[in-house]
């Protein structure tokens, strides 16, 4: 299969896959369903992007989150790939545009709600186009024992019905436990997958606890000063912190602002379009550090947070590690620190779970007051482990983590606060230190010259030329495009369009020094 390595090249700028990548994507091509249940930043997109490249006909991928799809179609077309998306953000208008384009055969990609499958419109298209791929992002939203139930996942295999051939079906997701991949599977109507399951641990993660004893005050001082001190010395890289309430994350945001970071708050009680914007600055990197609730979630695909701080401890494992797993997903060393005090405890087991005895309220859910004392009671159990982990000092963090999903490690990871009896022990930009005083003034200049092209082209930062990248041209300094070819980061496509940019930077700067 050399074709999908030179897509991977050309078209990604990277030279080697991902663990399963490869797997899913010849298993794909050969026209086999599969199941795909990798952690987040394992690198599912390319999963589902690639055969889409390089097969013929159409590939829809369904997403339940407006912002994603925009931010994917964006970077897929920035570099050559004829993508559209189809949500309700468009007019009736463009969608009527979007689809008579798409009826021609003008994408090779089109993303599309799942709400929108069984419209009038779209039926119309779908049935009569060449559609060779259906993937399922976020598939773990088909089941009512996810985390993020949605009804209108389960339209998906009506529709599947309703085109002339059946198409590939691919689901992917990040979190799923077997009753949920055997509810993938069954409602998804997958004719015997593929299933790949990948490792959870995530070795570019540091994982960190920090207890503190927050003597009863409300304003928990010494946590809010770690969190500040913390944010502060790592001003240039992007970041979250999550907290518990609404009005902690008002809190940190405005201590954080008064200490001179861009940092904002995030939380569900917002308008819609104001989260909207916060979203796309930080991704964007206009905003540096978010504070956050848990609504803060799976719309963010930023692939360079360098560190998410835990301001107060969620209220189970499944949570805790899926809001730490949103640092580092480009596989870059990042850190997840939980600060935890016994008030986090408390407000989760009193106000949180044993309130439910008793609200009235959700006395009219339907369940048995014997059901509801078992449901209480399992909260309650997974609160404990989430508490043991947190106070935790002797064993692995990522083996009780990756344990938790029913895996094994070795012994230490040296990398947790455990292993390496410690914590703080990443600089901000580590390897940047390494640079000499020259080294740095290029770093500076490539840096200054990848945020005029992302403005230029529309896309964030890191789609134009991540940092590692930016670092390996720092180290190479390549100065023709045969020498950037050999860039990780840099593909045809590219090199195309950003090629002579970045050549140019570099040639200048060796010609200055040399002339000195
Ligand atoms: P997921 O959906 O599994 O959370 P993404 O598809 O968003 O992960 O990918 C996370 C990051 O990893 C992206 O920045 C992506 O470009 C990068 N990535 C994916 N595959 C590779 C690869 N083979 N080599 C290098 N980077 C990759
Ligand atoms: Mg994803």
């Amino acid at each position: 299969m050399t074709q999908i390595n030179e897509i991977l090249k050309n078209y990604y700028g990277y030279d080697s896959f991902r663990p399963g990548q490869k797997e899913i994507i010849y298993n794909i091509m050969r026209g086999r369903d599969v199941c795909a249940i990798m952690p987040t930043g394992a690198g599912k997109s390319l999963c589902y992007q690639i055969p889409a490249i390089a097969m013929k006909g159409i590939t829809l991928v369904i997403s339940p989150l407006i912002s994603l799809m925009q931010d994917q179609v964006r970077i897929l077309k920035s570099v050559g790939v004829p993508a559209a998306y189809i949500n309700s953000s468009l007019t009736p208008r463009q969608t009527e545009l979007a689809l008579s384009r798409a009826m021609m055969g003008m994408y090779k990609l089109i993303y599309v709600a799942p709400e929108r499958l069984l419209t009038k419109n779209f039926l119309s298209f779908a049935v009569n186009a060449d559609i060779s791929l259906v993937a399922v992002d976020e598939s773990h939203c088909i089941s009512m024992w996810g985390q993020e139930f949605r009804p209108s996942y389960r339209k998906i295999s009506d529709f599947t019905h309703q085109l002339k051939k059946r198409p590939v079906v691919a689901a992917f997701t990040a979190t799923a436990d077997s009753t949920v991949k055997n509810d993938i599977i069954n409602k998804l109507e997958l004719v015997s997958p593929y299933c790949l399951t990948t490792s959870f641990d995530r070795p570019n993660l540091y994982f960190g606890t920090l207890s503190f004893d927050s003597g009863g005050t409300s304003l928990d001082d010494s946590r809010i000063k770690y969190i500040t001190d913390y944010v502060c010395e790592h001003k240039d890289e992007s970041g979250i912190v999550y907290c518990l309430t609404k009005k902690d994350t008002e809190l940190a945001a405005q201590i954080l602002r008064d200490n001179g970071c861009r940092a904002r708050a995030y939380h569900a009680g917002m308008p819609s379009e104001e989260r909207r914007i916060i979203q796309e600055d930080f991704t964007f990197g206009r905003t540096k550090v978010i504070a956050a609730t848990s609504a803060f979630g799976m719309g963010i695909d930023k692939p360079d947070v360098r560190y998410v701080l835990h301001y107060g401890m969620p209220a189970r494992i499944e949570d805790y590690y899926q809001q730490a797993g949103r640092a580092g997903r480009d596989g870059e060393p990042s850190e997840c620190i939980l600060l935890y005090s016994y008030r986090d405890y408390y407000i989760i087991k009193e106000y949180f779970i044993l309130r439910e005895r008793g609200d009235d309220e959700k006395k009219q859910d339907g369940l048995t007051d014997e059901e509801r004392e078992e449901y209480i009671c399992a909260q309650l159990e997974a609160l404990d482990k989430m508490k043991n982990y947190a106070v935790s000092k002797r064993v692995c963090l990522r083996r009780q983590l990756v344990e938790y999903f029913g895996e094994k490690i070795g012994s230490t990871c040296k990398n947790c606060s455990v292993c390496l009896g410690d914590i703080n022990r990443r600089s901000g930009n580590q390897e940047k230190l390494k640079l000499s005083e020259y080294d740095e003034e290029l770093y500076i200049r490539l840096k200054a010259k990848a945020k005029v092209l992302s403005i230029r082209y529309g896309i964030p930062v890191f789609a134009v030329a991540d940092d590692k990248t930016i670092m390996e041209l720092v180290r190479e300094k390549p100065q023709n495009e045969t020498q950037l070819r050999r860039i990780n980061g840099f593909g045809t496509v590219k090199i195309r369009q950003y090629g002579s940019d970045f050549l140019d930077v570099i040639r200048d700067y060796t010609k200055t020094k040399q002339n000195k």
